[in-house]
């Protein structure tokens, strides 16, 4: 597609902070950005155009499908077979079959064992009886997980002794879409990778991300993950297998667990993704940027870091933005959102040049915010 002859429409399944930040992202490129949600206040709504209607409402996404020349998604959960059906009348990127991949908690898990990346020890759980075996060969602490619909910590439940296995059962047990047991890892150090693969198998990675979560749901990210040695190049080439696999276009995020200084793959999110945002000032080309160019068919910008940078995640309510505003290469991200317990609701970026300057910032604007306990962290490894 040549975006010299026509303007082209980039259509988004949700309307999120993702797809505002791919909107924001298209619009330099000459793109123009058409998003569905059920939900008014959408806040991808404020910077491109709002499509009303529900992921199962056909004849609403058949004229949708029309107006738009691609469709992706800032939201892994659409059902498959809203994603099928729009494939079969649209360029639907990722393709149907990767996002079902990403959505099943044990189907993921068992392709990163056959593309080479190992995973913490898991089970399929149907029935309280595979529970008990499940158990039997993982043992406590483990975690017990809904296959799908599961993010930022949401349906799980923590085995701290094998006693914990009736409440574990009692909390997920009903879920209809089967329960996964995983063991769980006392991990050196969370990672993640953002990778981006083109129409043509064009590939690239930014620089590693090192994470740290409350709750289950990311607090900071620092980029370039200090002292990753041989890891960045073994995430590479992994993601790649991955992408290759399942013939992934657009950017995607794997999320690592460092144990013993090996990878361990956690999960695959389809999309771009949270612990990517540094990328928007952090890199010369944005996971964002990318995305947009790899599902339009344009060739990828470069994925190298400028620097290194500090990403805060503001979770329920935004605090005050003066110091950011006021701090040296500081960015300031407002979603836009109604603030909630648990939401993300925008996020903050810090950028240096060196590490010692930017623990000198990410620490003066953690004090003025008193967010030190949320930078301590990043600041310990910076
Ligand atoms: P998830 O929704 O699976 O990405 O889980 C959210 C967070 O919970 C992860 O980023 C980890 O910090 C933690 N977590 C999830 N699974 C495990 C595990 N098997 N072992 C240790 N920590 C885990």
């Amino acid at each position: 597609m040549s975006i010299r002859n026509k303007q082209p429409v980039l259509g988004i399944l949700g309307g999120g902070q993702l797809a505002r930040m791919l909107a924001i992202a298209a619009a330099p490129l000459g793109v123009r950005t058409l998003v569905v949600d059920s939900a008014a206040d959408a806040c991808a709504g404020q910077v491109a155009s709002l499509r009303l209607a529900d992921w199962t409402d056909f004849a609403a996404l058949e004229k949708f499908a029309a107006e738009v020349d691609v469709v992706t998604f800032d939201f892994e959960n659409v059902p498959a077979d809203t994603a099928h059906w729009l494939a079969e009348h649209v360029a639907v990127f990722p393709n149907p079959r990767a996002l079902a991949v990403a959505q099943d908690r044990l189907a993921e898990k068992t392709l990163f064992r056959e593309c080479g990346l190992q995973t913490p020890a898991f089970e399929a759980v149907d029935t309280r009886e595979d529970l008990e075996r499940a158990l039997a060969k993982i043992g406590a602490p483990s975690i017990l997980k809904t296959r799908r619909l599961g993010y930022d910590g949401k349906g799980q439940f923590r085995i701290k002794q094998l006693s914990d296995a009736d409440a574990a059962w009692e909390t997920l047990g009903a879920n209809a879409h089967g329960l996964i047991l995983e063991a769980f890892v006392p991990f050196e150090r969370e990672l993640s990778v953002l990778a981006v693969r083109t129409r043509h198998g064009d590939f690239r990675v930014w620089p590693l991300t090192q994470n740290w979560h409350t709750d289950g749901v990311l607090s900071m990210s620092l980029a370039p993950a200090p002292e990753v040695g041989g890891l960045q190049a073994r995430a590479a080439a992994l993601a790649r297998t991955l992408a290759d696999h399942l013939d992934y276009v657009g950017v995607f995020a794997l999320e690592l667990f460092v144990k013993d200084g090996e990878l361990l793959g956690n999960e695959m999110a389809p999309r771009v993704h949270n612990s990517g945002h540094w990328t928007i000032e952090g890199a010369i080309a944005s996971q964002f940027e990318n995305h947009v160019r790899a599902v339009l068919g344009l060739p990828l910008g470069d994925t190298s870091a400028r620097g290194c940078s500090a990403m805060f995640n503001w979770i329920g309510e935004l605090p005050d933005a003066t110091p950011v505003l006021n701090g040296v290469d500081s960015h300031w991200h407002d979603y836009g959102k109604q603030p909630r317990p648990g939401r993300k609701v925008g996020h903050a970026t810090v950028c240096a040049q060196d590490t010692k300057t930017l623990a000198a910032r990410v620490d003066e604007i953690a004090r003025a915010l008193q967010r030190e306990e949320q930078a301590a962290p990043a600041l310990k490894v910076l």
